[in-house]
């Protein structure tokens, strides 16, 4: 008898579980708590995949995104937002707990990338990359119609592109990577410099504080109108359209999908980074046009895309 298809987000401490249904649908389980170091990670994974099964069931596939670098046989190789799972051997634990059911494993916007390709903002577009903008940036390629992994399944680490080595340092252990300018923390970071400068009163007001400046406190006054959190939208936006424009001169996208909780700051963002990207990317007057698009799959993308990568793998 064939069981369900499972797909898991790894959050840090919390797990996002779903059940793929047969019409495409998917059935949540409720968020659960989890330390997500090695042992207690295996066993919460495996007790969210039972429960998602059913009774007397066992799930045919799982899929399991992770915030980090997971090599081909589902070991932790880099981890820097989940420490206590590092070097763990994700992958041998869980087919050793679950020989019958196939496994994929992998990064957890590479997850979130497949996703919007086959059922969200990337769908009809064969070459399509995923820029996920949160506390760092995460992402996926899409080329010719296949997710691109890599030769260590490493690829499309977009937020460690270096755009300026004289800048911040990165936990990465690098300097002036990508995703310390265009991230929400980097985000937070100017609206912070800008409300302790005394030049974003609203931002000071919104957060209580002109150090507690966070990125959301941003983008809600420039939601608003705030002409100073516009104007620091706009400079965030152009950081965000440089690693884009570096992206698509690369790869040349027929689209590009950004996720993250950045992007529910909508327009305030989109609109700018369209701007900038347009005069950043190369031939941008006369190359067919590049759309930059908000994801449409949410928080729970990771999930599905890894539910989705899972029941269509090879058996294990
Ligand atoms: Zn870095």
């Amino acid at each position: 008898m064939t069981g369900p298809a499972i797909g898991i987000d790894v959050g840090g401490t919390k797990l996002l579980a779903l059940r793929l249904e047969p019409d495409g649908s998917y059935v949540a389980d409720p968020e659960h708590p989890s330390p997500c170091t090695g042992p207690e990670l295996v066993r919460d994974v495996l007790a969210a995949a039972a429960r998602l099964s059913g009774p007397g069931r066992r799930p045919a596939s799982v899929g399991l995104g992770v915030p980090g670098l997971v090599d081909r046989d589902g070991r932790f190789v880099f981890a820097p937002n989940l420490p206590g799972a590092a070097g763990t051997a994700l992958g041998g634990a869980l087919r050793e707990a679950e020989p019958a059911c196939r496994f994929w494993i992998g990064n957890d916007a590479t997850a979130a990338c497949w996703a919007e390709h086959t059922r969200g903002a990337g769908r009809g577009h064969p070459d399509m990359l995923m820029v996920t903008l949160g506390t760092g940036i995460g992402g996926g390629i899409v080329s010719g119609g296949r997710l691109i992994e890599g030769a260590s399944r490493f690829s499309a680490e977009f937020g460690h592109m270096v755009v300026d080595p004289s800048g911040p340092p990165c936990p990465c252990g690098k300097r002036g990577c990508w995703e310390r300018f265009a991230s929400g923390a980097g985000l937070g970071e100017v609206g912070r410099e800008q409300a302790v400068a005394g030049r974003a009163p609203e931002l000071t007001r919104l957060a209580g504080h002109p150090e507690a400046v966070q990125g959301e406190h941003v983008t809600a006054a420039a939601a608003g109108g705030d002409a100073a959190a516009v104007e620091i939208m706009k400079r965030f936006a152009w950081w965000v359209a440089l690693g884009l424009a570096n992206l698509a001169n690369l790869l040349d996208p027929g689209v590009i999908v950004l996720g993250g909780g950045l992007v529910e700051a909508g327009a305030v963002l989109l609109e700018p980074t369209r701007q900038a990207f347009f005069e950043l990317v190369e031939a941008g007057e006369v190359r067919p046009p590049i759309d930059i698009v908000a994801a449409e799959l949410g928080a729970r993308a990771g999930a599905v895309g890894a539910a989705l990568l899972a029941a269509t793998s090879l058996p294990a």
